[in-house]
């Protein structure tokens, strides 16, 4: 009897001993596979300045303008910032089948656990053909997406109209500013920057009803007056044409954007086919 009794008990003790290794085994699992925005690690904490952030695993941010065919007799000095549909939808389609998840850019500061890899599509200057071809390709695939309209562009001809607008919002789509006017912010006094960061801000949250956190600068340029203005207005995010993805030190008001022509095959792009 007492033989069957140790028999009894010490199997309970291993059934006990699985579970609680089971259970550590399964937490640290968890923590692995979750996505790791670390507050920055303890020894560089001392040297960033408020807006940096530790990101691990990387994650891009691409940089679209025109969906569009090239204009046909159209000089070529603008063939870099436009797509074909076809290319896009490919390049869409290359995303979903490599278990991408698209995500906006306050995925930063409130990371969430993603079933698949984190990426940001971002589309500048509020062209007409965000609505026409980019919104109708991202619903189809289910994607979402950051816009970034010149905010003095909206409802002129060419660029998108404050409707099509809030329609894209309702539809999960994000809008930013990219200013009033596209002025390069380096080479204008710092009230017409002030005016062209914080004003774009308060117009476009009047047609979206909604609080404007990113920013994009034009033409990507930038220096420590700019970041400071875009800082004191509010934002949470700007980002750059800077060629990289982000990863490790990153700073959210100088967040990098692969930038995206025609011929970028997404299956030749290191940035994306290596994560
Ligand atoms: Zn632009």
């Amino acid at each position: 009897m007492k033989k069957i009794s140790f028999i009894l008990l010490f199997s309970i003790s291993l059934v006990g001993i699985f579970l609680i290794l089971h259970q550590a085994y399964l937490t640290d699992k968890e923590n692995n596979t979750s996505l790791i925005f670390a507050k920055m690690p303890p020894n560089l904490s001392s040297q960033i300045s408020p807006n940096e952030i530790f990101v691990s695993p990387a994650v891009p941010i691409l940089m679209y303008h025109h969906v569009q065919d090239y204009p046909y007799g159209k000089d070529l000095s603008s063939v870099s910032i436009f797509v074909s549909p076809a290319t896009f939808e490919a390049q869409l389609n290359w995303l979903a089948s490599n278990d991408f998840q698209t995500v906006d850019l306050s995925y930063f500061k409130n990371p969430t656990r993603l079933s698949g890899k984190p990426i940001i599509l971002t589309f500048d200057d509020g062209y007409q053909d965000a609505y026409d071809q980019v919104f109708p390709m991202l619903k189809k695939y289910g994607f979402r997406a950051t816009f970034y309209p010149i905010v003095n562009n909206i409802d002129k001809a060419g660029f998108l109209t404050s409707d099509e607008i809030m329609e894209m919002q309702n539809n999960s789509m994000t809008f930013g500013s990219h200013s009033l006017s596209h002025p390069n912010l380096t080479e204008i006094s710092e009230q017409q920057a002030q005016q062209e960061i914080y004003a774009s801000k308060k117009i476009l949250e009047q047609i979206t009803g909604k609080e404007v956190s990113d920013f994009c600068y034009p033409g990507g340029k930038l220096d420590q007056t700019a970041i400071n203005i875009v800082a004191n207005s509010g934002y949470s995010t700007a980002t750059t044409t800077s060629n990289k993805i982000n990863l490790g030190k990153t700073d959210l008001l100088q967040l990098n954007r692969l930038d995206i022509e025609n011929e970028t095959r997404f299956e030749n792009l290191p940035a994306l086919k290596n994560l």
